[in-house]
């Protein structure tokens, strides 16, 4: 789209409000006008050098993640306060043991994407993967074979921005996966709703539960833990290889090595953006698609048992997800069995905690006169009616209280 006109009020303000989640829509609509960008702490946030177009602003305005979230309604016949529309809620793992291995859980966002691509219902993904050059960092890529898609298997738990690069892929057309965090889809279906070219080329969109994006500096502080010079890394992954697999940081001359509960408990979790805090749909309820970690962990959210071959969580939700699913298990490309929709409570425990303190973190940001996403049709109060009370006026007072002052990112 041309540049024109002023910069976008619907960025700056999502910007003041500390509620961008990174997601890239905006840099994609307006052209080069927005840029994204890793400021300090190292959180990806849009740059403004020019003007965007009315017609720009009115979509970044509809679609923005941190302005609007899409609602859950009309996905499924079934929604869970918690765990969003579902058709089907399966367990299991991709049958291909190297996806498996190389996959963040059981390797089945991966196994979908491999049969989507060799049956023909696409011809790349559009999805993220350690950046050339800072491996560190995340990238944007584009996978075109089997091969590509297992290379880029695994979660990366630091700033990601999928659809940066959106408008490219649209305008190239063709037949395509996205996968992305819940806030990329949640930015995805809103742009659809005023992109026609979203339905035609975007065939698949996958997800999964996201605990949150940590700043980089959450990776600094786990390669100065292990005892490793940032300069010196040549890979670095999250996790994965095995479930849930260390966090590895490679050299040329060894590598450093941290279990997961130290990597995301000690240091990333506490980098977490604030935006994550007050996520109303972080189990992408509007994918096709999402898989999560099949564990039953501790209340923290940690698996409560050593290494093991890995497992995930499949929730289809809409008509093209199940279709995808039915044909993968059927093709054998992934092996899973059905488990009952309130069997995620004791596998996800942090989730189900963070939606139901979703109404009262949001409730005080008017009061200390900052802006909040809308969320309708996203169960909000239905899940905040099972929040004890005590939590929820301890999580409402704290959130004023650390908004007034400016610390926010300590909720
Ligand atoms: C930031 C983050 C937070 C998460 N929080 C939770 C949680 O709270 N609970 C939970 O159960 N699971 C969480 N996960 C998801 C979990 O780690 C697995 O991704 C999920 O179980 C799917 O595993 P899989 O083996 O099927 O995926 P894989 O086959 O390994 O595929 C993973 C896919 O995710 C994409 N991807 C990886 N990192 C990113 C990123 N930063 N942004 C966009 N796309 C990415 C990859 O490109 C790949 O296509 C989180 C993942 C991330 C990236
Ligand atoms: S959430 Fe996405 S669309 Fe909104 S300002 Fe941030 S990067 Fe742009
Ligand atoms: S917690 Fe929500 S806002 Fe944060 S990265 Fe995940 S989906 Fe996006």
């Amino acid at each position: 789209m041309g540049q024109s006109g002023a910069t976008s009020p619907t960025v700056a303000r999502v910007l003041r409000g500390e509620l961008c989640s990174g997601c890239g829509l905006c840099a994609s609509v307006a052209g080069p006008a927005i840029r994204m960008e890793q400021p300090a702490p190292g959180y990806a946030r849009p740059a403004q050098s020019g003007g965007v177009t009315p017609e720009a602003e009115r979509i970044i305005a509809a679609s923005c993640p941190g302005a609007v979230v899409a609602p859950w309604t009309g996905v499924a016949p079934e929604i869970h306060p918690y765990w969003g529309p579902w058709r089907r809620v399966l367990t299991g793992h991709a049958t291909d043991e190297t996806v498996r291995f190389e996959g963040s859980s059981g390797g089945a966002i991966s196994g979908l994407l491999i049969h989507a691509l060799e049956t023909g219902l696409i011809d790349r993904v559009v999805h993220v993967a350690a950046a050339e050059g800072d491996p560190t960092r995340n990238a944007t890529v584009v996978s075109r074979t089997a091969a590509e898609i297992v290379r880029r298997a695994g979660s990366r738990y630091t700033a990601s921005s999928p659809l940066a690069g959106l408008e490219a892929e649209l305008a190239a057309g063709g037949a395509f996966a996205v996968v992305g965090k819940p806030c990329d889809v949640s930015a995805l279906r809103q742009l659809a709703l005023r992109d026609p070219r979203v339905g035609r080329h975007v065939k698949v969109v996958l997800s999964f539960f996201c605990g949150g994006i940590p700043s980089h500096d959450g990776v600094r502080r786990i390669l100065k833990t292990m005892g490793v010079a940032f300069e010196d890394v040549r890979a670095f992954r999250f996790r994965g290889r095995g479930w849930p697999g260390d966090c590895v940081a490679e050299t040329d001359t060894g590598e450093g090595r941290m279990s997961y509960p130290d990597s995301w408990g000690g240091h990333l979790s506490k980098e977490v953006q604030f935006r994550c805090k007050i996520c109303p749909d972080a189990v992408g309820g509007a994918a096709d698609i999402a898989c999560a970690d099949a564990w039953y962990g501790d209340d923290d959210g940690y698996p409560a048992f050593d290494e093991q071959e890995g497992r995930s969580l499949i929730v289809s939700r809409t008509e093209a997800g199940e279709r995808l699913l039915s044909a993968a298990l059927g093709a054998g490309r992934l092996d899973a069995e059905p488990v009952p929709v309130n069997e995620i409570d004791a596998m996800q425990p942090s989730q189900a905690r963070r939606k139901r303190l979703v109404l009262a973190r949001t409730l005080a940001l008017p009061l200390a006169l900052q802006p909040r996403p809308r969320m309708a049709g996203l169960k909000v109060l239905e899940a905040a009616r099972r929040a004890p009370l005590v939590e929820a006026l301890r999580n409402f007072v704290g959130t004023l209280r650390r908004t007034m002052l400016g610390r926010r990112s300590r909720l």
